[in-house]
């Protein structure tokens, strides 16, 4: 509904960077879902060869920082700053 298509290009696309949980090697991002319309789900893989642990990491639309153009209806973000600090999150981690 008004957005532009866009190419079902996760293989070509750049995934944010994470870095293995167990050893802190980075991983690498190997494919990616989404969920939801404000939703995505990554799998990551440890690029330390001794580790090879792989994840699911959880991407997702939290605040808006300034209003869209062309809204989707069914699309709702609560309004918010760029940055919150440790302390007010871990106050309210519900967001
Ligand atoms: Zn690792």
């Amino acid at each position: 509904m008004g957005r532009p298509a866009t190419p079902d290009a996760a293989k070509n696309r750049a995934f944010p960077g994470m870095n293995c949980p167990h050893c802190g090697c980075p991983g690498a991002g190997r494919n990616s879902f989404a969920m939801t319309d404000t939703y995505r789900e990554i799998i990551y893989q440890c690029r330390n060869p001794e580790c090879s642990f792989s994840w699911v990491a959880g991407l997702e639309a939290i605040r808006a920082l300034s209003p869209s153009g062309t809204p989707n209806p069914a699309v709702k973000i609560p309004s918010g700053h760029a940055y919150i600090t440790r302390r007010k999150f871990n106050a309210n981690p519900a967001r």
